[in-house]
């Protein structure tokens, strides 16, 4: 395993900035392997080396999985140079990972978004070969009907002449306004949207629910996260 500077391991940890970092070393708090050490440039073995803070052990690890029920308004992102974006929303201890999210809902959009910083995992859900399925819950304006359902069995042709794959519509409701779920197994650019607009409706309000084996925690209020249990990582990989 790879040797890292303990003010990185400690920054990356949420401790702090790398300056904020050196100046708690110099008070002696920090010891690997029970001796102090002072110096922001020692090397330690993460995986190995037994490093304190305070007396407290630091458990180090490199990745970290976040499921959030996005607010609207928010947009998918790490930063914006105009707009408020996901990781605002984070902790320090766990904005220290420098997670991103996995994929995109568009900023009217709500509910489930995975954020991490293990790229591996997130290529894997996102790869177009993989289709993993991810839920919506939406109200739409319209009459939905099994019509439309057996549209999206079929798949639907967008605007921009791509034919969809299929899709899973459950009609949970169905007049002037109605609600559904729909089960889809790709990642267009407003693909929910766009389908509907493709059988003539329009969708009012948009919530994630599911993707892959993950679903959003009911506990959850909008903006709101947590860290993914060992088992929801298990099932994601
Ligand atoms: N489909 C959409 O149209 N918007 C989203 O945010 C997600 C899926």
């Amino acid at each position: 395993d790879k040797r890292q500077r303990i003010d990185k391991i400690l920054a990356h940890m949420g401790f702090g900035t790398r300056k904020e970092i050196k100046k708690l070393m110099k008070t002696g708090v920090v010891k690997v392997n029970g001796e102090s050490v002072n110096n922001p440039g020692h090397h330690v073995y993460p995986d190995r080396d037994v490093i304190e803070v305070n007396g407290q052990p630091v458990v180090y690890r490199e990745y970290i999985y976040l499921m959030m029920n996005k607010p609207p308004g928010v947009l998918s992102a790490t930063e914006d140079r105009l707009e408020e974006v996901v990781v605002d929303l984070l902790e320090p201890e766990h904005a220290s990972f420098d997670p991103f999210p996995v994929g995109r809902l568009d900023k009217d959009t709500e509910g489930l978004l995975l954020l991490t910083n293990d790229g591996k995992l997130s290529h894997h859900l996102l790869s177009p070969k993989k289709h993993v399925p991810k839920t919506y819950y939406a109200v739409i304006q319209g009459k939905v009907t099994e019509a439309d359902a057996e549209a999206f069995q079929q798949g639907v042709t967008l605007d921009d002449g791509y034919h969809t794959l299929p899709g899973e519509l459950k009609i949970l409701t169905s007049g002037p306004r109605s609600e559904v779920e729909l089960t889809i197994f790709e990642g267009k650019f407003h693909q929910v949207k766009r389908m509907f607009q493709a059988v003539g409706k329009k969708v009012v309000y948009l919530k994630r629910i599911s993707m892959g084996p993950i679903r959003l925690d009911p506990e959850l209020e909008l903006g709101e996260y947590r860290e993914l249990t060992d088992e929801e990582v298990a099932l994601l990989k």
